[in-house]
């Protein structure tokens, strides 16, 4: 495939002439009865001496049309930590480029950025957690590469408006990543549907939050074919491995669609009921929305709630080091009877 030359111009460029590996299994695909080709063990019957196929295509195509989405759009990583450091590698020079970040948000965007020594331009979102777009743009220069949205956001739980994000990344001449982890909790917030219209966007999504997948490590990075083309010339040859891809298309094939499975849903109730129960404890200062599984709640004293909880053997998130965060515990939602426990730990604390 040709790549266009907005493309070739944003790449580092020794990726930009980059040949990459072929592994046996890229050099061939088809059917044949005896396998001499990759230097595996013949003898095991169990059905893992054999290498995976590089590109998981079962689960990509899978993936696609659950998303309906066309597939050569989506590229696979373990887990979209390996899709972050991979557009990190692709696209950043180290001690040249740099990435916009928007805390308080997800940590792996800045360690990627750090491991690659790229540049890290943090513009904080707003008290209220939306960006600042005004401040965004004074940020871009030719060497930013990589502008990092999280929808929702984690740890705030709130949802960034499509509209404000597409601003960003139209104005912005590299790459825009729209982390949509938690986008099964509220998928008409999802803006898969634009890509087409949005070349320099990358959508990212996974099966370890709402699919419920989070031990088989796949992510999903939706993106310009040249763009998932890039990614999977620099991806390890056998990131997917077969375990994995069997257990994802096991589950993808019971479920279908995942909201038949009624899990999200019941996370939402729970959520919501959650929502409206930590507000009446005395102990909680303030209960951020949210349209992910979590909430963002504000105490007096968040690291003694930390400890109270953790010697009820209930394990929380101390989120009050980061920028507007102060005095938050990010608490995931739990089932009805898992946050009923943790609704009677808070209630016997002094306020
Ligand atoms: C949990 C989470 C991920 C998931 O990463 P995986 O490597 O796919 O498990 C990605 N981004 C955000 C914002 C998350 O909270």
């Amino acid at each position: 495939m040709s790549r266009p030359s907005w493309l070739q111009a944003l790449l580092r460029p020794n990726i930009a002439s980059l040949q990459p590996y072929s592994s046996a299994r890229d050099d061939f695909k088809g059917e044949a009865e005896v396998w001499l080709d990759a230097n595996e063990n013949p003898y095991p019957q169990h059905g893992l001496n054999r290498y995976p196929d590089p590109l998981a295509g079962a689960l990509r195509e899978k993936l696609a049309a659950i998303k309906g989405q066309p597939a050569e759009s989506l590229f696979l990583g373990h887990g979209s930590d390996e899709c972050i450091d991979l557009l990190l590698r692709a696209f950043c020079r180290p001690g040249q480029d740099a990435i916009i970040v928007q805390p308080p948000t997800y940590g792996m965007y800045r360690v990627s950025a750090a491991i690659q020594d790229a540049q890290i331009i943090e513009v904080p979102l707003s008290e209220d957690f939306q960006p600042r777009l005004d401040a965004l743009k004074a940020s871009y220069s030719e060497s930013t590469k990589l502008l990092f949205f999280c929808s929702p956001n984690n740890p705030t739980g709130n949802a960034i408006a499509g509209e404000a994000i597409l601003e960003a990344a139209d104005a912005f001449e590299g790459i825009t990543v729209v982390d949509e982890a938690y986008i099964d909790y509220c998928p008409d917030r999802s803006l898969l549907p634009q890509l087409a219209q949005h070349p320099r966007l990358v959508i990212l999504q996974t099966l370890s939050k709402a699919w419920g997948l989070a031990a088989v490590r796949v992510g999903l990075a939706w993106a310009h074919p040249a763009v998932v083309a890039v990614l999977n010339s620099i991806k390890p040859p056998y990131n997917m491995s077969s375990p994995s891809v069997q257990a994802a298309l096991a589950q993808l094939s019971n479920t279908a669609q995942l909201h038949e499975r009624g899990e999200v849903l019941a996370s939402i109730d729970e959520r919501c009921n959650l929502y409206e129960a930590l507000q009446e404890l005395p102990l909680v200062q303030h209960v951020y929305p949210s349209q992910a599984n979590f909430l963002l709640v504000r105490f007096a004293n968040p690291k003694q709630v930390y400890e109270a909880l953790l010697k009820k053997g209930i394990v929380t998130r101390d989120r009050s080091t980061l920028i507007h965060c102060e005095g938050c515990l990010r608490i995931t939602v739990g089932t009805p009877d898992e946050n009923q426990r943790l609704l009677q730990a808070l209630s016997e604390m002094d306020a």
